[in-house]
């Protein structure tokens, strides 16, 4: 690529360059296959990248869920599983870990998140109650939904715009919060439900201030709050980076300051925890404790379980640790923002500021002459997909899917392709191999054609949906 600088990463951020505070002693070998099978697998998959067989992926930028690379350490940990039935020692390592790095008093395992979400919102929404948060995540809202709520969104406006260079996009707007509280009555809010970092806009950050702010509004009218901690480390990193006072609190003081201001926490350790596979609920509230313990066992398994196996626990509690040290999470955001420097530095639209965990496309405005009925952001993970092997997802009309009360489309205003960084797994050349990809689909932006659905399921209809070429 002739634009290419032959800049290092930290002379890109105007800094001495500085390296990952790992090294590598295990491999797995990847490689591309041709463009005819790529096509050729694209159609099968229904131009889909949930569909494709990851063997025919080449650098698999999908999610960041599940994908990390587990350490030497966590390795071992898997050895010292404790496979009781009832009351396995990795239980109580785990049990610790939390309380120690999220500071929650109670703590129900979970399979993984949304084995979590669907226990707190059981226990905790009555049917026609509304459930304020800072924008949707995908099955954060269906488990809601589920459970008779309604999903109110009120975060704050720029989390909507991709260009807006705000510092944290992902902050609740309490006068929204305050009207909504105002027009239903405190009674009809189940509970505020607090993401950091904000995916669906991004991965955008949470200011401590605004959690505090939050606190004090909700303590007013004695509404709850509840966090979805799944990034929330990385949203600790934006903390330490951006807000006054933090410059010099470490990623761990932050976190504890953080969760302090919620009455409890569902996570998808796949995510920030850096395991495979792993979940858990942390609650404050001695009843809604009882209510989700008890619910586990018909839903995951025991509750010193809850889905997981010791060994998981055990990988789970010291992935725990790992995850809230500063250099690790230096290291994670700053590989996305390189990725995102070199896109930014060649024009190519991108949500701005880079957030924690990906690379968000504006498919909107890389193709503004296809309508959202012919799934730009679908259509953009195809053509990545196609040029290189290198597998995104959407992020915009098919994961926003219908409303369940009138059936229509959603149409979000985002409509955004997924380039996301598994931890401690890809190198700074794949990082530039994808951003070439990137810079040659965008220089083949017109003659894009777009997509129509021919299968639609009920739920999560990204995940299976099926899509022909125009
Ligand atoms: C992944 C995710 C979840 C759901 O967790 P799973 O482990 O995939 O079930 C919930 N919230 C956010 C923000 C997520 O990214």
């Amino acid at each position: 690529m002739s634009e290419k600088t032959p800049k290092t990463m930290g002379q890109q951020f105007g800094r001495r360059s500085w390296a990952e505070p790992w090294k590598i002693k295990m491999v797995e070998p990847i490689h591309m296959i041709s463009r005819e099978q790529r096509e050729q697998a694209m159609v099968e998959a229904g131009f889909n990248t949930f569909l494709l067989r990851s063997d025919d992926v080449y650098i698999d930028l999908l999610t960041d869920s599940g994908t990390s690379a587990m350490s030497d350490r966590q390795w071992a940990g898997m050895m010292l599983g404790d496979e009781a039935y009832a009351g396995s020692r990795n239980f109580y390592h785990l049990v610790e870990a939390i309380q120690t790095y999220y500071g929650y008093k109670h703590i129900v395992p979970t399979h993984q998140g949304r084995g979590a979400e669907h226990l707190i919102s059981q226990a905790v929404i009555k049917k026609g109650q509304y459930v304020p948060g800072n924008m949707y995540f995908t099955t954060t809202r269906l488990h809601q939904e589920l459970a008779g709520g309604t999903f109110v969104d009120v975060i704050v406006d720029a989390a909507h715009d991709p260009t807006s260079l705000r510092k944290f996009k992902g902050n609740i707007d309490l006068d929204k919060l305050g009207a909504l509280i105002e027009r239903v009555g405190a009674d009809q809010i189940a509970y505020v439900s607090l993401a950091g970092t904000v995916n669906m806009a991004g991965g955008q950050p949470v200011s401590m201030e605004n959690a505090r702010q939050l606190r004090e509004l909700c303590d007013k009218h004695g509404i709850l709050i509840y966090l979805d901690a799944t990034r929330m480390v990385e949203n600790c990193f934006f903390i330490q980076e951006r807000e006054e006072g933090y410059a010099h609190v470490p990623i761990a003081a932050i976190l504890k300051e953080f969760c302090g201001y919620t009455d409890g926490a569902w996570m998808s350790a796949k995510k920030d925890n850096l395991v495979n596979i792993g979940g858990w609920l942390a609650v404050n509230q001695e009843e809604v404790f009882d209510a989700a313990r008890n619910m586990v066992v018909i839903y995951e398994g025991l509750h010193t379980y809850g889905g997981m196996a010791g060994r998981d626990m055990e990988a789970l509690a010291i992935g725990i640790t790992e995850s809230v040290d500063d250099d690790h999470v230096r290291t994670r955001v700053n590989q996305v923002r390189y990725l995102g420097g070199l896109l930014t530095s060649w024009n190519v639209p991108i949500v701005q500021p880079v957030g924690g965990h990906a690379v968000f496309l504006d498919a909107k405005r890389m193709y503004p002459h296809l309508t959202q009925d012919q799934f730009p952001a679908q259509t953009l993970a195809a053509e990545l997909y196609i040029d290189s092997g290198v597998r995104s997802m959407e992020r915009g009309n098919v994961s926003a899917g219908r409303d369940p009360n009138t059936g229509n489309n959603r149409y979000p205003a985002l409509e955004l392709t997924r380039l996301t960084i598994p931890r401690r797994v890809y190198t700074q050349a794949h990082m530039d191999v994808v951003a070439e990809s990137v810079k040659t689909v965008y220089d083949n932006r017109a003659n894009a054609s777009g997509l129509k659905m021919v299968y639609e399921p009920k739920y999560l209809r990204f995940f299976q949906a099926r899509f022909e070429r125009l």
